[in-house]
């Protein structure tokens, strides 16, 4: 079939003949979210009010700057000449001009966040008072939301945007739950009818065929690229909603979008932001899950961080006996298990065992089997929650956390002004110093000063051919240094000093940190000996546990364990390659499994200058190994990178972490686990989890299999156990519990699919794959994957539709964008990319959590040209108006325009040749009146007095808090200017780039395939036959 009869094809269905899309074209995005078995569509209605003017609130004295500025704007505007069409023939891939000419439909697919606005429309236009908010009108009474408070550096925390919310709900520890009706606990199964949950009641609703019709006045028909799901929309519709209402864990059985912030409220089932199933009402047999197509796993995100408002996990002390289990499968107590005979039987949720109930923990049930303690119990009412675990769950005495800095001194580092950045991060992380943006640590909920929990130690050593040790005891006047040359064996030389409390000694350490770069900058050895150090390290924390914080900046060419240029291009693209993402290095692969028997695991600092080989295969194999991340600086630039770089030391160093770690995850009889992803070790089949270190950010998928049926009248029970120390130095288990109802066929199933929980799980195991098969296979499986996925509801789930449109699940709409993207990302797609780069993508995604992988598939643009007034400010209830966010591709970049793509890795400020120097100068200051005067090097924004100046950096202190480990700071991309441009192109991901389709032809290339396989004409590609059966998730379990 030739791409115009697909085209064709696509447009042979008549959206107006749909009874979901009653609209005409131009309202189909709005039809297809009041459709949907969301809740999305009550904060539609509620945030469709007309945007307030709250002009006079901007003459409150703090804005003086304003006037002056306003003066300026408002005679000339920042892009006079500026109403283009929207797809003015800037369109990248040539097939997709005109697509939308002869379409009412504007460029802008957010008309139903607010009333649409004009594509000219400029934030300063509008400064005149028109009417006011009650909220706004003069000074807010109670402070909060004020504009000055929210840029204000002592701000508190609670100004970020979910904070509020209905307020009796989620007051922490609140003892009345209300989600949870006491007696049955199995409050899901069967009753996803939920007033908020309720599906339309024609389940024809929730489908989302996106055919275009013809489009009028082109002489080709073709996907209308306005139709086809946005990522966009399909996160700000949810985040206006979360600004004003919770997720109650038991009530809604989906939980919101990765991307978006919001509270959770934990009513038995565990947080989203710990643990999201990929169905959430799974099948009762196999064969009804492989009719779906989809994967069957979890991801967990065992230390997920949790914002300001949601409740705290309760850490709980059962004392010498240990928190009650399950005596036969070993399943810890939870809100599930249900008690008989009086309160004297505990029947297990998992296993379904009758426990008898111990003397110290029974308590008796009232008429309707409820214990009468329940409402005094977090462990029978909470998902989550801690149990301080006795002497039989330690591995060693545990103490507060160590950490070992082990800083490069070499002659690179120092050359590229790393090193010195490296210290300054240290100082910064340790004491607060030389960094002054903590708002966003504040914000959730840190300590501004950087400091490490009570109980934490910290030591040094620096290396380049020799290894440096320093007593840095607090009774000395400056720290000792003791060099070790006996690099082939190296032995600790220190009894004492070499860990100290950094409050104690923290002149020591100070004075020490601010001379290294001075000290070394005589010595200039050009080669580090890191393997030698990294053993030093290892025996200087074996009997206690820690976590070692590591810089380097060239090959480690010197010493034991050295490494070779092993990069060829040559091999790209061969069955070879794959080693090139590997290590055999017996050294890196002996000291990383010791590490994690003695509990230490490692976070890297790479940083390559110019883009030179540092084999992060090998060196990045000793933090992924050990449940550590690698921060790779892939052309670390000075001062530009110094600030990045010292926020994320400072958050590698004060994330939620523990150590010393075991997990198990335990299923419901007739499921059983089939696999894990992520960075750990696992010794062997069936296993515990084995993590030297676990922080925050890190979080693994878990895949089920079936071993039975499961019983379509009972629920389906999963619970995580992480054993671990914490930073305090506290052995506790971590118990996260997820519950999903079980239905006979895929019809329920399809209601209840987490989308960013499948695309993760397919993401995670294609990356573990890279070490077994080449890139194109596994971009094959995952291609094949999604045809399987989508084909397989069109074959069984759909309904009547027209053979030639394309219908896609309410709840997997944003499927295929997400899975281009994957097959875009650095690390499948095809074309060249070092292999430094690749392998550090492929650990990174198997580490990523939801949120992460989300921005790191489909970058947040935001437009800060046209802003509206109030944008980038409080509402009135306190919450920062976010403007919308625009699709990710060149076609919606206006000129002169100006914009912040942040993918969660890096944050690019892309702005058009054509900007009005206005901008410019309102945004960088008064002497900035072109793109050239600006300083390339720019890693923040300055404080300046204007209008437009507060709503960015208020939106970047935004994006800086919802987000994964990595930190935001500015990186100028000016068009026609600067190196990150190509970084701007690769990141615009539904345009035709990384050696991939647009958007658009990808939809139609998959639907394609559905077409094909629905006629029984499928061709699977033969290589990859073993291959998919080898992928539980890429394919399901046949
Ligand atoms: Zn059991």
């Amino acid at each position: 079939m030739s791409d115009f009869q697909m085209y064709h094809a696509l447009g042979q269905g008549d959206p107006n003949g749909d009874p979901n899309h009653p609209g005409v074209q131009g309202q189909v995005p709005t039809q297809q979210f009041h459709a949907a078995s969301s809740p999305y569509s009550v904060g539609l209605s509620e945030h469709n009010q007309p945007s307030p003017n709250v002009s006079q609130h901007y003459q409150s004295p703090q804005y003086t700057g304003q006037q002056q500025y306003a003066s300026h704007t408002a005679a000339q505007g920042y892009f006079p000449e500026q109403p283009l069409a929207p797809h003015g023939g800037v369109a990248s891939d040539g097939k997709m001009v005109q697509q939308t000419g002869g379409l009412a439909m504007g460029g802008e697919a957010h008309g139903s966040v607010r009333p649409h606005k004009k594509k000219d429309r400029h934030a300063y236009h509008n400064l005149e008072p028109a009417g006011s908010s009650q909220a706004f009108n003069g000074v807010p009474a109670n402070g909060l939301g004020s504009p000055s408070q929210f840029l204000s550096s002592t701000a508190p925390a609670a100004q970020i945007p979910t904070t509020p919310y209905s307020p009796g709900l989620a007051a922490p520890g609140a003892p009345q739950v209300p989600g949870i009706p006491s007696g049955s606990f199995a409050p899901i199964a069967g009753h996803p009818s939920v007033p908020q949950f309720a599906a339309p009641p024609n389940f024809a609703g929730a489908h989302q065929p996106i055919a275009a019709g013809p489009t009028s006045g082109s002489q080709q028909n073709r996907v209308d690229p306005e139709q086809i799901p946005s990522i966009p929309r399909s996160r700000d519709v949810p985040a206006q909603y979360y600004l004003d209402h919770v997720y109650p864990t038991m009530e809604h059985h989906l939980p919101p979008p990765a991307a978006v912030s919001y509270i959770s409220y934990d009513q038995g089932n565990a947080s989203p932001k710990l643990a999201r199933l990929s169905l959430n009402n799974i099948p009762s047999t196999l064969e009804a899950l492989s009719s779906t197509g989809l994967p069957l796993g979890l991801i967990l995100q065992p230390l997920g961080p949790l914002q300001p408002g949601e409740q705290t996990i309760p850490v709980l002390d059962f004392g010498e006996t240990g928190p009650p289990r399950c005596r036969r499968c070993r399943t810890y107590i939870n809100p599930f298990m249900t008690f008989r005979s009086g309160g004297n039987t505990l029947v297990c949720n998992m296993c379904t065992f009758p426990n008898e109930v111990s003397p110290e923990y029974f308590a008796p049930t009232d008429p309707s089997g409820v214990r009468v303690d329940r409402t005094q119990r977090p462990e029978l009412t909470m998902g989550t929650v801690e149990f301080m675990v006795p002497k039989e769950y330690w591995a060693k005495e545990p103490i507060g956390l160590r950490w070992l800095f082990l800083i490069d001194v070499s002659q690179e580092a120092l050359n590229k002004g790393f090193l010195e950045a490296f210290c300054e991060g240290i100082l910064g992380a340790l004491y607060g110093e030389a960094d002054d943006a903590t708002e966003a640590e504040k914000a959730e909920g840190r300590s501004g000063k950087g400091q490490l929990p009570a109980g934490s130690k910290i030591g040094i050593i620096t290396f380049d051919k020799e290894i440096h040790f320093y007593n840095l005891k607090s009774n000395l006047e400056q720290a000792q240094m003791m060099v070790m040359t006996d690099i082939e064996d190296p032995f600790v030389p220190l009894s004492e000093g070499l860990f100290v409390d950094p409050q104690e000694s923290k002149s020591v350490i100070t004075s020490l940190l601010t001379q290294i770069p001075a000290l070394f900058s005589q010595v200039k050895n050009p080669e580090p000996a890191l393997l030698p150090t990294l053993n030093a390290a290892l025996s200087a924390l074996s009997s206690t546990g820690g976590k070692i914080v590591c810089s380097l900046s060239s090959l480690p060419t010197w010493g034991p364990g050295r490494l070779f240029l092993r990069d060829n291009q040559k091999v790209h693209h061969t069955d070879a390659e794959k080693k090139l993402f590997t290590t055999e290095h017996p050294g890196f692969r002996k000291t990383a499994s010791k590490m994690v028997e003695c509990g230490v695991g490692v976070d890297m600092f790479l940083a390559a200058a110019g883009g030179g080989y540092l084999d992060v295969a090998t060196v990045g194999h000793i933090s992924s190994f050990t449940g550590g991340e690698t921060f790779y600086y892939s052309n670390f630039h000075a001062p530009r990178d110094c600030l990045k770089l010292s926020k994320e030391i400072k958050h590698s160093v004060t994330r939620e972490t523990g150590y010393q770690a075991l997990m198990k995850v335990r299923c419901s009889n007739g499921l059983q686990v089939s696999s894990y992803h992520g960075n750990f070790v696992q010794h062997s089949f069936g296993a515990d989890l084995e993590f030297g270190v676990i922080d925050e950010d890190k979080s693994i998928a878990v895949l089920f299999s079936y071993d039975g049926k499961l019983d379509p009248k009972l629920d389906a029970h999963f619970q995580s156990a992480l054993l671990y120390t914490t930073a305090t130095g506290e052995r506790r288990v971590r118990c996260s519990n997820v519950v999903a109802s079980v239905s006979e066929g895929g019809t329920e199933v399809m209601r209840f699919i987490d989308q960013d929980a499948v695309v993760n799980i397919i993401a995670k195991e294609a990356a573990s794959r890279m070490t077994e098969r080449t890139l194109k296979e596994i971009r094959g499986g995952i291609t094949e994957k999604t045809v399987d996925i989508l084909a397989g509801y069109r074959k069984n789930f759909s309904g009547s539709h027209p053979p030639g449109q394309l219908v896609l699940p309410e709840n997997l709409k944003e499927f295929s964008m997400y899975i281009l993207s994957l097959l875009k990302s650095r690390a499948f797609k095809g074309g060249q990319e070092p292999s430094d780069r690749r392998v550090h993508d492929m650990r990174m995604i198997k580490s990523m959590g939801v949120l992460e992988l989300s921005l790191y598939l489909y970058p947040r643009i935001i437009p800060i040209h046209n802003l509206h007034d109030q944008d980038g400010f409080p509402n009135e209830n306190g919450h920062l108006r976010m403007p919308p966010t625009i699709r990710a591709s060149f076609s919606r970049i206006e000129e002169g325009g100006a914009y912040i793509v942040d993918n969660g890795q890096v944050c690019l400020l892309w702005i058009h040749s054509q900007v009005s120097p206005n901008l410019l100068v309102d945004l960088f200051g008064e002497s900035y009146t072109s793109l050239q005067s600006l300083d390339p090097q720019l890693s923040s924004l300055p404080i300046l007095e204007t209008h437009l100046n507060a709503q960015v950096r208020n939106i970047l202190q935004y994006l800086s808090i919802v987000r994964g480990s990595k930190a935001l700071t500015i990186q100028l991309a000016r068009q026609g200017f600067d190196g990150s441009e190509y970084e701007f192109a690769r990141l615009l991901v539904e345009d035709r780039n990384n050696e991939a389709q647009s958007y658009v032809d990808w939809l139609v290339h998959v639907h394609r395939q559905i077409q094909l396989e629905l006629a029984g004409h499928r061709k699977k590609d033969e290589s990859l036959d073993n291959l998919s059966t080898s992928f539980a998730a890429m394919r399901a379990f046949y």
